[in-house]
């Protein structure tokens, strides 16, 4: 049929004034990465897929769990049986939804070693990470290189959003000063999360990256918008322009968590929160070749084999998945010990 033009395609999205020809022509030619593929993430980068986003990059370094099958709008419960690596699954979908776009999965855990590779050339970042610490990272690589991302986070029924420039004043150092300690954050493992929130957060979300990424930056929110979808109450936070002269990133152009004493490493060893599971950093200098393993292996046990990862079933219990940047899930266990006797056993040096 002749109908399938992407002037027709887009249509909709051409004909809102906001947007329009020019609008649209941007935000094709706009490079977009998103930072996790859990809740927000699936449902940010396919509302940016469909509105035609040229280039996404899909960052994530976990596996789909069949407890992310009631908010993670990408994923199938086949995927969780299989254990699929997210990044790899989610660009699956979106290449069926969107084929005339870029799609580029990174399997990787994000660390101040490598977030400059990873995000290299992207005009726009998608915060959905699932912890503290990689959001002061990005906020330091975003000032450092004038990258604007967008803020947002949900748990229970109560979420946040605000796209920060990447120019400061105010960046989110000044909003949020130091990383709070880890128990006093709640988390979708300790809290819960309703679906519902998730995706209409992943929505605002999604938004504000369209006005930036079609120039309406006059059009995006200053506040930040805390919203309760279960008490009903949606609230804007102003942030006052005096929190930038204290703020050690953007009014002191001090990037402590992305080159400094604070840079945030990859996990070394972290039993991964709410699951019966254990990970172990690789060697960062070491790129494994996971075909030579798969085969290493194969005397061994059962073993799964795709380009992001090699998984080994040793035993009734346990799993191996290794990945091509030398990290190592081990899952049957949640003590560091256990997974790195196993690691010895049949991963190595
Ligand atoms: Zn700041």
């Amino acid at each position: 049929m002749s109908n399938d033009t992407p002037a027709n395609r887009y249509a909709r999205q051409i004909q809102f004034a906001p947007i329009g020809p020019s609008g649209h022509d941007s935000i094709t030619k706009s490079r977009v990465a998103v930072l996790g593929c859990g809740a927000l993430g699936t449902v940010a980068a396919e509302i940016l897929a469909r509105a035609g986003v040229g280039q996404l990059v899909v960052v994530d370094r976990d596996v789909v769990e069949w407890t992310n099958l009631q908010r993670q709008s990408l994923y199938f419960e086949q995927d969780a049986i299989d254990g699929r690596s997210k990044a790899d699954a989610a660009c699956e979908r979106l290449h069926a939804i969107n084929s005339t776009i870029e799609l580029q999965p990174v399997v990787a855990d994000v660390s101040s070693g490598n977030i400059s590779t990873i995000l290299k050339d992207v005009d726009l970042v998608i915060d959905a990470a699932d912890n503290f610490l990689i959001r002061f990272l990005l906020n330091d690589w975003s000032l450092k290189t004038g990258t604007a991302w967008v803020h947002a986070g949900c748990v229970g029924a109560v979420g946040q959003v605000r796209l920060f420039t990447g120019t400061g004043r105010p960046c989110f150092r000044c909003l949020v000063p130091e990383p709070p300690p880890a128990s006093a954050v709640d988390t979708c493992d300790t809290a819960g999360v309703v679906g519902s929130a998730t995706h209409t957060v992943a929505s605002l979300q999604a938004t504000e990256a369209i006005k930036w990424l079609s120039g309406n930056r006059q059009d995006v929110r200053s506040s930040l918008l805390s919203i309760d979808l279960w008490s009903n109450r949606f609230r804007e936070l102003k942030i006052a322009p005096s929190l930038s002269d204290s703020c050690t990133a953007c009014g002191k152009a001090d990037y402590q968590f992305l080159e400094g004493d604070r840079a945030v490493q990859s996990e070394a060893a972290a039993t991964l929160c709410g699951r019966d599971a254990v990970q172990i950093a690789g060697n960062p200098d070491h790129t494994i070749d996971l075909r030579r393993m798969a085969e290493r292996w194969k005397s061994t046990g059962r073993v799964q084999a795709n380009p992001f990862f090699v998984r080994l079933f040793p035993d009734e219990t346990h799993s191996l998945t290794l990945f091509r940047d030398g990290r190592i899930v081990v899952t049957g266990t949640s003590e560091i010990s256990v997974a790195r006797t196993l690691c010895d056993r049949f991963v190595g040096g």
